[in-house]
């Protein structure tokens, strides 16, 4: 689940290389300025964490530590449980960084003039909307001026997006997030859509 495997993203224009999961055919950037909206009508959905929110240390850093030093004591889904929990404390006891404010802002002018729409698709849990709000507000996003929508973990995004978000005279989707996991079950379900992981700190 917390497989930050990097080295895919060398691969994602590269069709000659058979053993790409799926079809990776997403752009990899590291600033929303180079999201390309071509028609009216287009959404956008975004992830939060680690897409425009960026937190001092991420998931990778708890995953590893405790991977360094317990690997022999917990279950792989006990892992994932602690590390998701000392995350979580993380995110609550620190203040978060904006991603990218200018590429951010500009992203937003673009869909305003494109008469296009933006929406949040988080797996945090629908119980932290208080502190996700907040979280955006810190990093001077309006957190009501544009929905966010919460897979509580429990769904992938890609079958979130085909079951729960309207689609009804949308002309095309645009899905940006940091996680392979959630890029490749937008994919599944969207094939022909254009997705763009985002890796933040110019990691390209
Ligand atoms: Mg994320």
């Amino acid at each position: 689940m917390f497989n930050n495997n990097s080295n895919n993203s060398n691969n994602s224009n590269n069709s000659n290389n058979s053993n790409n999961i799926s079809n990776q055919n997403y752009q990899v950037i590291n600033s929303f300025e180079s999201i390309q909206i071509t028609k009216p009508n287009t959404l956008i959905i975004c992830d939060i964490d680690e897409t425009v929110i960026h937190f001092q240390r991420s998931v990778y850093y708890f995953h590893n530590k405790l991977i360094d030093a317990f690997v022999e004591d917990f279950t792989p889904n006990e892992l994932i449980d602690i590390t998701t929990l000392l995350y979580n404390t993380h995110k609550m006891n620190n203040k978060p960084h904006h991603t990218d404010v200018k590429g951010f802002f500009q992203l937003t002018q673009k869909i305003k003039d494109l008469s296009s729409n933006f929406i949040f698709l988080t797996a945090r849990n629908i119980k932290s909307d208080e502190m996700t709000k907040s979280d955006l507000f810190s990093i001077f996003i309006n957190p009501n001026q544009y929905p966010i929508h919460y897979t509580n973990n429990k769904i992938s995004k890609g079958e979130y997006i085909s079951k729960y978000i309207d689609l009804d005279g949308v002309s095309e989707i645009i899905f940006i997030d940091d996680l392979d996991e959630n890029l490749q079950s937008f994919n599944y379900f969207f094939p022909n859509s254009k997705y763009y992981k985002f890796i933040y700190d110019n990691k390209i």
